[in-house]
């Protein structure tokens, strides 16, 4: 029989590989898509079930099996969060949506660290408000340069702690904005509207949040032109005789049945860690050393803050989407000692659980008293911090260890930076200045050392001009196997302080179109 050929093979099913799939089939091409993890189906969620009147534990979200999957970690400590399901960790994200600014793209040429992008911020900008439209995104304009605006949708509304912080922001000169997230603050965009339940990060039961299992792939699948091989891990790209992949070897996780998709083009979506794992496994051209190379993320910290005007208030219910609202980046006073910047999300932990107990001393009625005084009070800071992307923080594959597939596992190096370091100083000063100036109660913040990377890691497959440092051009095509394409996180150079995944979408539509555009002209 005849092996078929698909034109563009597709691994990996999250945020970048969904959008890029549905992408092209709607473009008229025939595409094989290979997600390592099964489909769930949100609606069976029960997130609103009381923890103890559920029949069996819920794991914490719908797409963590992937954290049952061995990886070895050296260097400073930080979390690396793979999702095993159709759709990524678009399943289980909290969907906060920003634009990267022109600065962003410059960092050598504007802050002489790192090195820039070869792509500006005007050639991603008509990409970035496909973006926004395809994945709804809710926030408002304010015309700030490190942050520009986009398409949005009505946004989210601040609750009674955020206008207090707000205010206290505004004594500190910084700027509170509506938060910029991809969900639905309203019916009438093709999902349900959020109830505002702040399980997003769980998973979204009715799909209010962006997830491309739900809003992506349905309408792509019935083009006829997308064809979903799930639950089947790619072990291996295998070369053909002209140098060029020629076809990726899969094993299913249940069956442990092995096949062969072949394709004329391979588009890498895995996630931040497993692409380079691929590459690295396969042995494809690696001639500088750099696949897997400049791994980074954010740097992040959280303050909890207990605010006095509001202790003792009635209970109320506090729930929402999360977050409501950003403090965007700001530039304050010349004691600064470092490169980069850090936003702060609020409120996304959730209001259910009484954070304070852990910190109050004592026990019995007077305990309980002040558990439940405090309550109404409960506020946080998320602190998102730029983290310098440096040569020697990098993903490996292990020698010897593998996985339940065979497959060798992946190995995380990575050391925070002096940049880093400072960065995270100022950034829990600032937190407890602002509560400071909004008056607590009781104020928690763990300041022993900097976390990382809030599942936001980038970089070890990086975009650039010259192959000594990069791994793929500006058009996200890999330098020494031209057929291959990565789109997933790994393609950034750097990274500001903001959330990546809204650059991911703008980068997957970006490599459709580049994709289609070729293939037309027979560059591929
Ligand atoms: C709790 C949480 C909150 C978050 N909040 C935000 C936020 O507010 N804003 C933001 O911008 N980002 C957020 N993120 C990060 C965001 O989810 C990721 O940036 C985004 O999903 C990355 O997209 P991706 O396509 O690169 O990877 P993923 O979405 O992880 O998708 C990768 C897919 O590839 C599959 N895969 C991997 N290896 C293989 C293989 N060898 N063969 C077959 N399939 C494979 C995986 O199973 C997975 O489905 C959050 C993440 C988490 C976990
Ligand atoms: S808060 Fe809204 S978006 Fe989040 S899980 Fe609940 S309904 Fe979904």
């Amino acid at each position: 029989m005849v092996q078929r050929v698909y034109d563009v093979c597709v691994i990996g099913a999250g945020a970048s590989g969904g959008v890029l799939a549905g992408a092209l089939a709607q473009a008229g091409v025939e595409v094989a898509l290979v997600e390592g993890g099964p489909y769930r189906d949100p609606a069976r969620l029960a997130n609103h079930a009381w923890p103890y009147s559920r029949a069996a534990p819920q794991t914490p979200s719908v797409g963590v099996d992937a954290q049952l999957e061995p990886i070895e970690m050296h260097g400073d400590p930080i979390g690396i969060l793979r999702a095993r399901v159709l759709g990524g960790r678009t399943t289980h994200w909290n969907a906060v949506s920003l634009r990267f600014a022109e600065a962003d793209f410059r960092e050598r040429s504007w802050n002489g660290i790192e090195d820039d992008w070869p792509i500006s911020y005007g050639e991603l900008e008509p990409y970035y408000d496909r973006a926004e439209r395809l994945m709804v995104v809710c926030g408002t304009r304010e015309n700030l340069e490190a942050l520009p605006d986009g398409q949005f949708i009505p946004p989210l509304k601040p609750r009674c702690s955020e206008r207090i912080l707000g205010r206290a922001c505004q004594k500190l000169g910084l700027r509170m904005i509506p938060v910029r997230k991809a969900l639905a603050t309203e019916a009438g965009h093709g999902r349900a509207a959020c109830h505002y339940c702040g399980h997003c990060m769980q998973g979204c039961e009715v799909s209010a949040i962006f997830n491309t299992a739900e809003h992506v792939l349905p309408a792509a699948r019935k083009t006829g032109r997308l064809r979903l091989f799930s639950n089947s891990m790619a072990r291996q790209l295998l070369l053909g005789k002209d140098g060029r992949v020629r076809s990726a070897s899969l094993i299913h996780r249940q069956t442990r049945r092995e096949e062969e998709v072949r394709a004329r083009v391979f588009v890498l979506c895995c996630g931040n860690v497993e692409s380079p794992r691929l590459w690295l496994n396969s042995r494809l051209a690696n001639s500088h050393d750099a696949v897997g190379r400049y791994l980074h993320g954010h740097v992040t910290h959280r303050t909890m803050g207990w605010l006095s005007e509001l202790l003792s208030s009635p209970p109320a219910n506090q729930d929402g989407a999360t977050d409501h609202v950003y403090i965007p980046r700001f530039r304050r006073g010349p004691h600064r000692d470092y490169a980069g910047g850090f936003g702060y999300q609020l409120n996304f932990l959730s209001y259910a659980v009484p954070h304070q107990a852990k910190h109050l001393p004592g026990y019995g009625a007077a305990f309980k008293r002040r558990v439940r005084e405090l309550q109404p009070g409960f506020s946080m800071l998320g602190g998102f911090g730029k983290v310098v992307a440096h040569r020697d923080n990098r993903v490996t594959v292990h020698p010897r260890r593998r996985d339940a597939y065979g497959i060798p596992i992946p190995v995380v190096h990575f050391r925070w930076q002096a940049n880093d370091l400072s960065l995270f100083r100022d950034m829990v000063a600032t937190g407890r200045e602002i509560y400071e100036a909004a008056g607590v109660q009781l104020l928690v913040s763990d300041d022993a050392r900097p976390a990382g990377f809030a599942s936001h890691e980038v970089g070890a497959m990086r975009m650039g001009v010259d192959p000594q440092n990069s791994v793929v051009n500006r058009f996200c095509q890999a330098h020494e196997v031209k057929n291959v394409f990565v789109t997933d996180g790994s393609c950034f150079t750097t990274m500001p302080e903001k959330n990546p995944t809204l650059t991911i979408v703008a980068l997957a539509l970006r490599t459709a179109d580049t994709i289609v555009a070729l293939s037309r002209r027979g560059e591929l």
